[in-house]
């Protein structure tokens, strides 16, 4: 980490119970612009490891993960409130794709030979390579402290830049730890952790020549304006409004128990939740039940490693008076509620909360809810539900729940969302052979899924050789009528085809 003069600190605090659990600082601009100056100059060497040695450093970090597995799992815990059930599986997901990137980096980043177009072109080989950009900055929001900044940070690290990552001013603990385990295991200084709140972040978007960023659409804009002003590339994971489809030929079970675990995991605030829920209408009666039986089950608590609870805290106050206030005006507005509906306990805790009788002039069916409500609306048929479930100005993802694969796969192309999981949710998370990327408001670009995933932080480098070393070129000066002739002939003769399209004056000459 930099170590460079302290400005200011600020207080991170446990939402479970409202507990300080630490104090971080906050860098400023000039220490971040320090900070990325000295991984600019650092690099080169980590470029010229190559991605097998990159790959090394990886694993080794993978091995660190591994072995720090209980105590990062409790402080991811204790800068969110989660319950140990949906911390548990941060350290996994990080090792996972360690092993993903370290596994393919030297592949997916290997120069490309393409065929020349053309014949013309043959007089030359032609190299496509991946260089990366200097210095990627990114900045992670707080749902998943410890798995969003690996997410993006080690495709970056592999991809051969230097990496400064800014975490969320509510979560920055666990992100702290991943830079003291990379300088733990002795790697070269090329991945930097700042803390701080938006200005830091700002700074960061200014310094840094890539911005990966993950967060709210709002900011995301925001991010967006500030890079096409210095030409800075980008990509953005943002916020989404992800609709449920359950059809009249599904497992009602298996809907209502896999909506209960995509909508409610990590306490609704996962950017792929399940928002949502359009229920085919012979199946809505059984299909309410089933919900409300399972939601009545769970166990609300946090900050507890027993796995005694289902269900943890929200991050913030905000988070948690959006959540009521979009329930709130719900109810105003004449939906019922059938469980849950209010905060509760001394901690950031909101019941999980069924919805009915609810419809699209309502904030909990249009904007980001990022909360444990469950919002259920009867629909006629398969084309109402595909209808409402594209209304939404968000595109991130969506599930489908059917008897008939072939029909949910047939429903899954009429969406306008980046990723479908059909009899399922959040399984294209954990699937890094498939980029994970919004549509609509929810996102520009993507991440992982194969070699664009690690090639997004690369600029690519186009190298031509000569085959033989001629002379001269036919194009090069002085100017003469039959060399033009000559080229320009022969790009008609092979390009276009047919006597008809070569220049008059070889007409000519031919007949
Ligand atoms: P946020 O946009 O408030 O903050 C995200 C990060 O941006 C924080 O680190 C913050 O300090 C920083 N930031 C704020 N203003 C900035 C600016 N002007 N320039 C640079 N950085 C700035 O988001 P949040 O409340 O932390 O997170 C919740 C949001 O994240 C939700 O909308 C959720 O859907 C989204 N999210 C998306 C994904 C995805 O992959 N699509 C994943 C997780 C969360």
């Amino acid at each position: 980490m930099n170590t460079a003069q302290v400005t200011a600190e600020f207080e991170v605090r446990n939402p479970a119970d409202g507990r300080v659990v630490a104090r971080v600082r906050e860098q400023s601009a000039e220490q971040v612009a320090e900070a990325v100056r000295a991984l600019r100059a650092r690099q080169p060497e980590w470029e010229a490891l190559g991605a097998r040695g990159r790959a090394r450093w990886l694993m080794r970090l993978q091995d660190w993960l591994v072995d720090q597995s209980d105590r990062l799992t409790d402080v991811v815990q204790s800068e969110t409130g989660k319950t140990r059930f949906d911390a548990a599986i941060e350290v996994p997901c990080a090792i996972d794709l360690a092993k993903y990137w370290a596994g393919h980096a030297e592949a997916f980043l290997a120069d490309e030979r393409p065929r020349p177009h053309s014949p013309i072109g043959r007089t030359k080989r032609l190299l496509n390579t991946f260089r990366p950009y200097p210095v990627v900055g990114i900045v992670t929001p707080w749902n998943l402290p410890l798995m969003n900044p690996c997410f993006d940070a080690f495709a970056a690290l592999m991809a051969g830049a230097a990496v400064v990552l800014k975490p969320s001013e509510v979560t920055p603990l666990s992100a702290v730890e991943l830079a003291r385990g990379w300088a733990e295991i002795g790697a070269p200084p090329v991945f930097t952790v700042l803390t701080g709140a938006a200005e830091t972040g700002r700074a960061v978007v200014d310094a840094v020549d890539y911005v990966q960023f993950t967060g709210s659409t709002g900011t995301g804009r925001a991010i967006a304006v500030a890079c096409g002003h210095s030409l800075t590339p980008y990509s953005l994971e943002l916020g989404g409004k992800d609709p449920a489809i359950v059809l009249a030929d599904a497992d009602v079970d298996r809907a209502a128990a896999g909506i209960v675990y995509g909508a409610l995991f990590n306490a609704g605030q996962a950017c792929i939740s399940v928002e949502r829920v359009y229920v085919e209408a012979p199946v809505y009666d059984r299909f309410v039940t089933a919900l409300i039986a399972r939601v009545r089950a769970l166990r609300l608590g946090g900050d507890d490693r027993g796995f005694r609870y289902d269900v943890g805290a929200m991050a913030t106050a905000a988070q948690r008076d959006i959540v009521r206030d979009q329930v709130d005006a719900a109810v105003a507005a004449g939906a019922r509620i059938l469980i849950g509906g209010k905060a509760v306990g001394a901690g950031l805790f909101f019941e999980p909360t069924v919805l009915v009788d609810v419809d699209h002039s309502m904030s909990c069916m249009t904007q980001e809810t990022f909360g444990p409500t469950i919002p259920v609306v009867r629909v006629a048929d398969e084309d109402e539900a595909v209808r409402l479930a594209n209304d939404s100005v968000y595109g991130l993802s969506a599930t489908v729940w059917t008897g008939d694969r072939r029909r949910g796969e047939r429903i899954a192309r009429r969406l306008e969302v980046g990723a479908v999981n059909i009899n399922d949710a959040f399984a294209n998370l954990v699937n890094f052979a498939l980029p994970m990327g919004g549509w609509k408001d929810s996102g520009i670009g993507a991440r992982w899924g194969g070699a664009a995933g690690i090639r997004k932080y690369c600029r690519q480098q186009a190298i031509t050789v000569p085959r033989r070393a001629l002379r001269r070129e036919p194009l090069w000066y002085p100017a003469s009528r039959w060399r033009s002739m000559l080229v320009t002939g022969l790009m008609r003769a092979v390009d276009a085809g047919g006597v008809r399209k070569l220049p008059h004056a070889l007409r000519a000459g031919r007949s």
